[in-house]
């Protein structure tokens, strides 16, 4: 058996490979580079060469110190692309050199309450990817196999990078609306403006509420072929049958809910959102309900990836070099960014496109 065909052998070749990653010391940032070791090993984990890694607002409550599931140091990222450069004994699920995505949810324990009834999403004791095991914003990274998702072929890798939060976990939003006709979608950045293209898709009428001010997402939302956009503040021009709220701003709860009609739904899709105000309980009668998202279970991955198999998204992407990091969180803090922002490890720091 020559080295490229034994996997233990493989394994131990890969084990001297040191992955280079901007990681984040402590809350507070920024993120510096390094170069880290891979391992230990689990058998059920592949190695990945990183093509291309999402920026994702989640990296911004990881920075802020907002997540209490973080184990710091951690190498950020949880929308990563890459292809597999190595197996552990019992993986089956991928080939080496195929091309795989590593999301948000790393490992669940397979036997709480919440596993067991097929809700793995609220696992009591879950590992995510770039939040409590180091993710992708590197060269390399390790990810248990039974997590990771096939990516559509029609996608390049930089597109891929956001489907796999910004897109699934959205989606999961999206699937709370249920037969909603009128959406309203409040934060119109990397998940919305997928979600909006999903919805438009399916022959829903599309309403995006961007910061006060922000004439460059409205524009944006309105070429997506959303039927309205403007300030948060100001009411849509009808009636709303849902709303999902993806900017962090928990005042928007009640904003959303004056919005929506009797029995109309408002979902929260962030992992984190600032106090939420009191409001008058005549905003929640009728029948109107407000909930939250938390992260996604594996059937989500695989039925959202088939749902961007079929339906050609087109995800807007800034690609920077994953030494330029810091600028990209930077870029999304300050709501710079048309769509979503992607680390590609192979691009040097002078490059970005
Ligand atoms: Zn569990
Ligand atoms: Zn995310």
């Amino acid at each position: 058996m020559n080295a490229a065909s034994d996997p233990t052998r493989r394994m131990k070749e890969f084990h001297q490979v040191r992955a280079r990653a901007m990681r984040l010391s402590a809350a507070g940032g920024p993120l510096a580079p390094v170069e880290l070791p891979l391992g230990p090993w689990g058998e059920h984990q592949v190695l990945i060469e990183v093509a291309a890694c999402g920026v994702c607002r989640t990296d911004l409550h990881l920075l802020d110190g907002e997540l209490p599931q973080a184990n710091y140091p951690v190498v950020p990222g949880h929308e990563i692309v890459g292809h597999v450069r190595a197996r552990g004994a019992e993986v089956t699920a991928f080939q080496i050199g195929e091309r795989v995505g590593v999301p948000w949810l790393a490992r669940t324990c397979g036997h709480c309450r919440y596993c067991r009834d097929g809700a793995e999403n609220l696992c009591d004791q879950p590992t995510f990817t770039g939040c409590s095991v180091d993710g992708g914003f590197a060269t390399h990274v390790l990810a248990d196999s039974r997590f990771c998702l096939p990516i559509p072929p029609l996608y390049s890798d930089a597109e891929a990078a956001p489907l796999l939060c910004a897109g699934l976990i959205g989606y999961r939003a999206y699937r709370a609306c249920r037969d909603a006709r009128a959406l309203g979608l409040y934060g119109f950045g990397a998940a919305a403006h997928l979600l909006a293209q999903v919805a438009l898709a399916e022959g829903r009428a599309v309403f995006a509420f961007t910061r006060p001010g922000d004439l460059v997402a409205q524009q944006f939302a309105r070429e997506l072929g959303a039927e309205w956009a403007g300030d948060s503040g100001q009411a849509a021009p009808r009636v709303l049958d849902a709303a999902i709220i993806f900017a962090p701003v928990g005042a928007l709860v009640p904003v959303a809910l004056r919005a929506v009609r009797k029995g109309g739904r408002v979902v929260c899709a962030g992992i984190h959102m600032s106090d939420i105000p009191s409001f008058p309980y005549q905003a929640l009668w009728g029948e109107r309900s407000v909930s939250s998202i938390a992260n996604l279970t594996r059937a989500d991955g695989q039925e959202f990836m088939q749902l961007a198999a079929r339906v050609r998204l087109r995800p807007s992407v800034e690609i920077f070099p994953l030494a330029r990091a810091n600028d990209a969180l930077a870029r999304l803090r300050a709501g710079e960014l048309r769509g979503a922002a992607v680390l590609d490890p192979r691009l040097r720091e002078e490059e970005s496109r």
